[in-house]
């Protein structure tokens, strides 16, 4: 007789909570969130748009000039080394506002030079503006993209159900950021139903806010929690909920076949199981 149940996601290692960041545009402040993030083993997500790298600039939006420049090309890789290196369109045009062969373009050619300057496949995005459409999400799905990032944030750890639309948990400027990071971390979740904080912003802001202490804080607050939530990049979490969602049951539950090369966590009646890529395991 099978009893009912509830198959819950956990994360690697058995944790039921994630943490990630998504930082834009690649400019020169982040050598600073990123040597403050290694710091306290915190991993994100930096989006870039590969064609504008080491353009010098500033901007002053009311207040005293700030430097915008971009990191240089040639830095790419070894700054961003641990992180997750993501398109963001090679010119920052708006994907809705360009013609769809533009479109295209500012998507397949940013993927090719990020690639060529990582060394590796890029398989995630953030929407430059946070414009998008249907078309802009057929156009990154066929270019081999998994996820992309929009702008409104959902102020909850909810995990997304579309990819191509993910919705952050809040922007660092969130006045309840600290409120939501202290909720987080209580080891309270329900029926340990797996949570992700999602922080995103552009770390320029922390120079035209004067407000580098929010991300320490930030940072050095859930660094404490280790134990509990497993810190990765956009893309590891992106793999990771799909090969839980690529699981194959038997019907009667018994059977769980992992396709995928990854093992994935679950819980069972309280019983904490680790599917190994590639094998079906028996649920006893
Ligand atoms: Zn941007």
């Amino acid at each position: 007789m099978v009893r009912p149940r509830i198959d819950t996601m956990l994360f690697p290692d058995g944790k039921s909570k994630a943490l990630t960041l998504s930082y834009d545009d690649g400019v020169v402040q982040d050598r600073r969130l990123v040597a403050l993030m290694n710091r306290h083993k915190v991993k994100g997500t930096f989006n870039i748009g590969s064609g504008i790298l080491g353009v010098k600039d500033t901007a002053d939006f009311g207040k005293a000039p700030v430097d915008v420049s971009k990191v240089e090309a040639d830095e790419v890789k070894f700054l961003y080394a641990g992180h997750e290196v993501a398109g963001h369109g090679l010119y920052h045009s708006s994907l809705v506002d360009v013609g769809t062969p533009a479109a295209m373009y500012e998507i397949i050619e940013d993927k090719r030079r990020l690639e060529e300057l990582v060394e590796g496949c890029v398989r995630g995005f953030a929407y430059p503006f946070g414009a998008y459409n249907k078309n802009a999400k057929a156009l990154l799905r066929l270019a081999g993209y998994e996820y992309a990032r929009v702008v409104p944030s959902t102020g909850t750890f909810e995990l997304p159900t579309d990819f191509l639309e993910w919705k952050a948990t809040c922007h660092h400027k969130d006045e309840n950021l600290m409120e939501l990071a202290n909720s987080f971390c209580k080891d309270n979740t329900p029926f340990r139903r797996p949570q992700l904080f999602y922080l995103w912003g552009h770390s320029y802001e922390f120079d035209f806010d004067d407000n580098w202490n929010v991300i320490e804080e930030f940072l050095e607050h859930v660094s404490r929690y280790s134990d509990l939530i497993w810190f990765a990049t956009n893309i590891e979490i992106c793999d990771y909920i799909n090969a839980f969602r690529a699981l194959r049951y038997s019907a009667d539950g018994k059977f769980i076949y992992n396709p995928s090369a990854t093992a994935v966590w679950i819980e069972i009646h309280g019983k904490k199981y680790r599917l190994e890529g590639g094998t079906t395991t028996t649920i006893q």
